[in-house]
């Protein structure tokens, strides 16, 4: 990687080497920093100043606002045309591809819906938009090089990198899952993904272990030889890229600018954001909105029963050593947070050698605890908590019996940590409450919550759901049923190397 030098006001560092010095269209092509870091921005621009003008623009002009200020070696034709591309009606059904919809209308609680994209989850928002960013990059930076694409997925990352990727020329994408542990819609709609650069894979063994596996290919030295030996480079799709984790700071800004218009708070007032959390990606945007003037009093971090995160806000210790659950939020089914490393870097100060060393006793001992310092200042913004899969139940069903609001498991457990914030605290404070799958991809967990029987199969579920909620189901779902499958290989861990390597070499033959 050629190192720029300096000129430009914004540049990237790795949160474990404080020595380099990376444009924008490096970091996002990249993907992962050589020695194991994430990349993150120099510094994180202040744009309070800009809030009167800002409230007034469309969420499209928005995201074009907020990227120039962290792309700033992209030109802003170039930028433009990653948001028009990414965000098109037709893609996510409406002029503004999110939604905010009051929870129970004598509350200050606003839904923040991301899943009117192509796969029904808010990860289409990011990777609607990281194959532009990708494309564009490496235009920059690697001339005719093939990026080759490696995600491992606990569900909805999978699908909607897939659906993102697909067809993009100078890309190829290879997704690993692991086997057993998605849902069913979940693991039908990666199965019958279309697209002549896609690859999908089961692996026996849980979400880390798909997660691990995939950062021991990015980082074998072996397998990058091999992939240059082909003109290919391997980047990531993960919401460890810079590129995924910018366009998700755009809806923070834009539900709080549309709170502003409709009149629920007025310009300055703070709001509490609640995160269904997993790998720490959406609910650290957030944090980032804020860092650049977002008023934000409390971020609550949802977790369900896989509750390391809620322990480790607790208690300053983070330990991956327990028991992991497969639960009804699968995507929410992680014991190692990827992102939360960028936080721990902001917190302690940029300090990128106490980050490393946390890093490393994970890695090797599964556990670390961070100074007083750094904890303190955790405590002083991020509240944790988490639900299990019977209260996760209780929820679905009370917020549809009494707000009519039908919910998937995911926001359902943000909903509940959230409640029982607010029982603790009685904190008033309006919240922003992140709503982050269409519930109609997990049928077979909201059926049962709200009394239904699931002795059907996948599609009747969908079916069934409709008519006892009277919401339709998106057609991306429904129109799953007459999909032929395309994949259907399971592989152990240790042979994920080689499967990454018989993709490359078949596609490059
Ligand atoms: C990925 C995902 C999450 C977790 O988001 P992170 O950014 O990984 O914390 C929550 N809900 C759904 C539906 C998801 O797909």
């Amino acid at each position: 990687m050629i190192l720029f030098d300096g000129g430009s006001a914004m540049f990237y560092k790795s949160t474990r080497n404080p020595n380099l010095k990376l444009k924008a269209s490096q970091a996002i092509a990249k993907g992962l920093s050589d020695e194991g870091g994430l990349f993150v921005p120099s510094s994180l621009p202040s744009v309070s100043d800009k809030f009167e003008a800002w409230q007034k623009l469309g969420y499209l002009e928005l995201a074009e606002e907020i990227f120039k200020l962290f792309l700033d070696d992209f030109t802003e034709e170039e930028i433009k045309d990653c948001v028009t591309g990414a965000y098109s009606p037709e893609k996510f059904g409406g002029k503004t591809p999110v939604k905010i919809v009051p929870l129970a209308k004598e509350k200050a609680e606003y839904m923040l819906e991301l899943w009117h994209g192509p796969t029904c989850a808010f990860k289409d928002m990011a990777l609607q938009i990281l194959p532009r960013f990708l494309t564009a990059a490496q235009r920059k930076n690697s001339g005719d090089k093939e990026a080759v694409i490696l995600v491992a997925t606990s569900g909805d990352t999978g699908k909607a990198a897939l659906e993102g990727f697909k067809d993009v020329d100078g890309t190829s994408i290879i997704v690993f899952y692991p086997d057993g542990g998605v849902s069913q819609v979940q693991r039908k709609q990666m199965e019958t993904q279309e697209g002549k650069n896609v690859k999908v894979c089961a692996v026996k063994g849980n979400f880390d272990d798909t997660q691990t596996g995939v950062k021991i290919i990015f980082n074998n030295a072996e397998m990058k030889e091999f992939l240059a030996e082909k003109n290919c480079f391997f980047s990531s799709a993960n919401s460890i890229n810079w590129g995924r984790l910018l366009p998700q700071v755009v809806y923070y800004f834009y539900s709080y600018f549309e709170l502003c218009r409709t009149g629920k708070i007025s310009a300055g007032d703070e709001i509490n954001i609640t995160v269904p959390t997993g790998n720490f990606g959406n609910i650290l945007a957030a944090y980032y909105a804020h860092k650049m003037g977002l008023p934000v009093n409390k971020f609550i971090c949802a977790s369900n029963k896989n509750n390391v995160l809620a322990d480790f806000i607790k208690t300053g210790t983070y330990n991956r050593k327990r028991e992991f659950y497969l639960t009804s939020s699968p995507s929410m089914d992680i014991l190692v947070s990827s992102n939360l490393e960028r936080l721990l870097y902001l917190l302690s100060g940029e300090n990128s050698e106490s980050v490393s060393l946390w890093m490393k006793d994970l890695n090797e001992n599964g556990s670390y605890t961070v100074d007083e310092k750094t904890f303190a200042e955790i405590s002083s913004k991020f509240v944790g908590g988490y639900c299990n899969d019977e209260e996760t139940a209780e929820i679905i069903n009370r917020v549809f019996e009494d707000d009519k609001y039908l919910a998937d498991p995911h926001t359902a457990v943000a909903i509940g940590v959230y409640e029982k914030y607010q029982q603790e605290t009685a904190d008033k404070t309006p919240v922003i409450i992140a709503s982050t799958a269409s519930p109609y991809k997990f049928s077979e967990s909201v059926l049962p919550a709200l009394g239904e029987g699931t002795e059907m199969d996948e599609f009747s579920k969908v079916k069934k759901l409709e008519e006892i909620s009277g919401v339709i189901a998106p057609v991306q779902i429904k129109e799953l049923e007459t999909l032929t499958e395309r994949f259907n290989v399971v592989i152990e861990k240790e042979n994920m190397a080689e499967f990454v390597k018989q993709t490359v070499a078949e596609k490059k033959a």
